[in-house]
């Protein structure tokens, strides 16, 4: 079992003034590593969990020559390309393996998934053959045209033994839990949950319960359910702090006992630098503020900071810029601290269904995209028409992130566009 590790206490700071999309990213593949230590956990516990030792195979899958269809197994060198009569010498369930050779001359009525017995080594398929008795002994009837080995399924041709099937990093997917179980395998190491305290923050905010009305000027705490569902796409332990209301001792107090007990700690609102914005103050004063200036849209000012050896992550309040930061930067932090291997989510090239006039060039923007057809029936990728960040409706009706280049200053109907599909972060389609 591993240990946990430090975090480099400066491992945020740069020498930027705007950090570009790349920038962050490289910053974040480059100076953060896994600070989690391993666990072996039971094979049933781990899907989604990050491997952190390599799983090597055992043995060969399929352990043996076994049936791919239900049928009649015989020697190809009994056989001549005419077809062939065969005793019927034995009959071979999956399960019930035949220790002793097949005498020359006779086929076995096999079973799919039946291990093949020494002595045969091709199947014709039960539809193909014509079964018969003859003085009370049963013959088949096997036509011609079969290549040696048809219809069998070789052992190792899955897995051979010796084979690295998973290294440290991998994110465990259900194919990933398949093949570990089909090398007899019950358990594996992996990297422990990043334990993550989230934090809201504003006087105007409120809880949705039972009965609750709000008042004027009141807003529900959307974000916390949103980001609660965005962690679910990260193999994380969340405790959820509930709403802070904006005073300094409260937000200091909070943030340091959570920093004493928390791998990493995700608050949004109050992380502008306005009278009511104590979340930035109370983090210079507990640990070190690196403020990132990104050269991004949405994404305003998102802080980056550490208290000790706790990472501290500011979302802006606005929904849909905590949406955007969460799935560009936080998560891949949050995978990085936990051994996982970086990944870039994949960008499809979609033609734009729709035209930008003008764009700020120097920083990249990523649009809320929604997926439908071209006039020519190809894929097509349009934005949601209005820009507000406070607008939940664009991010429930997007499909994805349209990414606009920094150097772009136009866009005119019809021409390629990036398009990153919300599969991409983890998130499941509708
Ligand atoms: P702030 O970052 O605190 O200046 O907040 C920016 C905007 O986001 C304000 O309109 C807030 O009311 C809103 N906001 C902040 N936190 C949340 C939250 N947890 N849920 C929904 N809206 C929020
Ligand atoms: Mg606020």
């Amino acid at each position: 079992m591993s240990q946990s590790r430090k975090l480099l206490n400066d491992c945020f700071l740069h020498d930027k003034d705007r950090l570009r999309h790349d920038d962050v990213l490289t910053l974040i593949q480059k100076r953060i590593g896994t600070i989690v230590a391993s666990e072996t956990v039971p094979l049933a516990a781990a899907n989604g969990r990050i491997l952190a030792e390599p799983v090597v195979a055992p043995r060969n899958v399929p352990l043996s020559d076994n049936a791919a269809v239900d049928g009649y197994a015989f020697r190809h060198a009994d056989f001549d390309d005419v077809g062939g009569w065969f005793e019927v010498a034995d009959r071979i369930a999956a399960g019930h393996a035949r220790t002793t050779p097949m005498p020359n001359q006779t086929a076995a009525r096999i079973f799919t998934g039946a291990a093949m017995p020494s002595g045969v080594d091709t199947i014709a398929m039960q539809e193909d053959c014509e079964p018969h008795i003859q003085h009370d002994r049963p013959y088949v009837a096997i036509p011609p045209g079969l290549k040696p080995g048809a219809n069998c399924r070789k052992s190792g041709e899955d897995v051979l033994e010796g084979t690295t099937v998973l290294v440290p990093g991998e994110r465990l997917r259900p194919q990933d839990m398949a093949a570990i179980a089909s090398l007899g395998i019950a358990q594996v190491v992996v990297f422990e949950k990043l334990k993550v305290a989230l934090i809201s923050t504003g006087d105007e905010l409120l809880r949705p319960a039972l009965g609750t009305l709000p008042q004027p000027g009141q807003v529900f705490d959307s974000n916390s359910f949103m980001l609660k569902g965005l962690l679910a796409t990260v193999p994380v332990d969340v405790t959820d702090f509930g709403v802070l209301a904006d005073d300094a001792e409260l937000i200091r107090d909070t943030l340091s006992k959570a920093a004493a007990d928390f791998d990493i700690i995700l608050t949004s609102g109050g992380a502008s630098r306005g009278d009511e914005d104590h979340v930035i103050a109370a983090l210079d004063e507990l640990g070190q503020r690196h403020l990132w200036q990104l050269a991004i849209k949405p994404g305003r000012p998102m802080t980056m900071g550490q208290i000790g050896d706790c990472i501290f992550v500011g979302l802006p309040g606005n929904p849909v810029a905590a949406f955007v930061c969460f799935l560009l930067y936080v998560r891949q932090i949050i995978l990085r601290l936990q051994g996982s291997a970086w990944r870039l989510p994949v960008r499809f090239a979609v033609s734009a269904n729709f035209g930008i006039d003008k764009k700020k060039p120097d920083r990249r923007e990523f649009l809320r995209g929604i997926l439908g057809q071209t006039e020519t029936g190809a894929l097509g990728v349009k934005k949601f028409d209005r820009d507000g960040s406070g607008l939940i409706t664009g991010l429930r009706e997007a499909d994805g992130l349209i990414e606009i280049a920094e150097t772009a200053t136009s866009l005119q109907p019809g021409e390629m566009v990036n398009f990153i599909p919300f599969s991409e972060f983890g998130l499941t389609p509708r």
